[in-house]
């Protein structure tokens, strides 16, 4: 591989390409840029649940890596379209549209080194091979683009809400490029403008796709995260359960092997908090609650997922353990539960909880059967005093103060 076309690519930037395969390079850009988001958006999530610094620079070199890749595509894929022949303006307009459209996505040192040690390399590159006229003007050059560069990195979010900062400093990261290129190829300041209005456009249009799959997506994960999940206490909700408990239950009943379990409970006189303290404090109990059960169950077991079905009632689905498993589990959470008053403006709250356990059996024939036995437990152990757990038929009375 010869590096010198990479500099020949822009020897001839005034040549406007008006044939197809202009657009086969804008829809390859298209392509990239669509594959960049993607990875973008995915690397953020998996950030926002593993965020450790080695994670981080994994996910950062890979970027790079994708990055770097797609430069040499964009350049090798034009090679062959124009048959060996890197000039035209239209190329490096994709390209610089590459490098910076990355940095506003992803939000990463390398690709930000990557964007600085660009124009050093095309630079650098003619100055060691005698080309060093300019050269302290094109130092400065330099360390400017560099402090544009570190910029744009530290306020993406800033500049892609507001048009006029997202133009100028496009126009000046563009137009520095312009400058860097020019003592090579002595374009004039026509086609100079020309070009820089090419890149605006450009970017302009890349904008709008950027902006319209970034609505998609968060359009789309509030959508799920609003279906599923519960407001309040930010569970899942009732409806999350009723799609999930059916195909647990499917699932599930093929395999008489493998036990289901699950626990329904309600939290006793729940109604006096409200009355007594307001329903904000009905609402903080909730939240501590459902949050306290949330918790603790991941710290206990993968195997446990909590709902919010509705008001102060709350459902576990236990897959793979039996009913005595998962009650064990349920006691422990419960005591640390009750040995931890939630504190309320000063005022200690004593949260009493009833539980209804049971585990699927073969004579289920629908979810109906399996869910109206765990209801029928839990009002067992509300009509036997509450503060209670009924596992199969079996009302187990909390010890005193546990
Ligand atoms: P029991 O021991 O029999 O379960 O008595 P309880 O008072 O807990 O049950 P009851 O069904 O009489 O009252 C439940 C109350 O929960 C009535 C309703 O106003 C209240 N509630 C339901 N959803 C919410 C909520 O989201 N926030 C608040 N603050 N209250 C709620
Ligand atoms: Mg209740
Ligand atoms: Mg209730």
């Amino acid at each position: 591989m010869s590096t010198s076309y990479n500099f020949d690519s822009f020897q001839s930037l005034l040549s406007v390409d008006g044939n197809i395969n202009a657009i086969i390079i804008g829809l390859i850009t298209v392509g990239l840029i669509t594959i960049i988001t993607i990875m973008a958006y995915s690397f953020e999530n998996i950030l926002k649940t593993n965020n450790n610094t080695a994670y981080r620079i994994i996910l950062e070199l890979i970027e790079g890596t994708v990055l770097a890749i797609s430069m040499f595509l964009l350049q090798h894929i034009f090679k062959a379209l124009n048959s060996g022949d890197m000039r035209s303006w239209f190329y490096a307009t994709a390209q610089l549209t590459i490098l910076l459209y990355s940095l506003y996505m992803m939000k990463n040192h390398v690709i930000e080194i990557m964007n600085i040690i660009a124009p050093i390399y095309i630079f650098g590159y003619r100055a060691i091979t005698g080309y060093n006229n300019y050269l302290l003007l094109f130092t400065l050059l330099i360390i400017l683009l560099a402090v544009t560069i570190v910029y744009i990195s530290r306020h993406t979010d800033l500049i892609l809400n507001s048009e006029w900062r997202f133009v100028l400093l496009q126009t000046i990261y563009g137009g520095i490029w312009w400058i860097i290129i020019w003592p090579f190829h002595k374009f004039t300041l026509y086609y100079t403008f020309n070009m820089l209005i090419g890149f605006v456009v450009y970017m302009s249009v890349i904008r709008f796709l950027a902006k319209w799959i970034k609505d998609s997506f968060n359009n789309y994960n509030n959508l799920s995260e609003k279906v599923n999940y519960d407001e309040l206490t930010g569970i899942r909700n009732r409806a999350s359960f009723d799609e999930v408990s059916q195909e647990v239950f499917k699932v599930y009943s093929r395999e008489p092997d493998v036990p289901l379990t699950i626990a329904m409970f309600d939290i006793d006189h729940f109604k006096n908090f409200n009355d007594t303290y307001g329903h904000l404090a009905g609402d903080k109990v909730l939240r501590h609650v459902a949050a306290h059960f949330e918790h603790q169950l991941f710290r206990k077991t993968t195997r446990g997922q909590l709902f919010r079905y509705g008001g102060e009632e709350f459902v576990i689905i236990f897959r793979g353990l039996t009913a005595d498993e998962s009650a064990k589990i349920i006691r422990e959470i419960r005591n640390e539960l009750i040995n931890d008053p939630l504190d309320y403006n000063g005022q200690e709250l004593n949260i009493r909880v009833s539980f209804g356990v049971t585990e699927l059996q073969e004579t289920d024939t629908s979810f109906k059967d399996f869910f109206g036995r765990v209801d029928s437990y839990l009002y067992e152990s509300k009509d036997s005093g509450r503060n209670r757990m009924t596992v199969e038929n079996k009302i187990i009375r909390f010890g005193k103060g546990l």
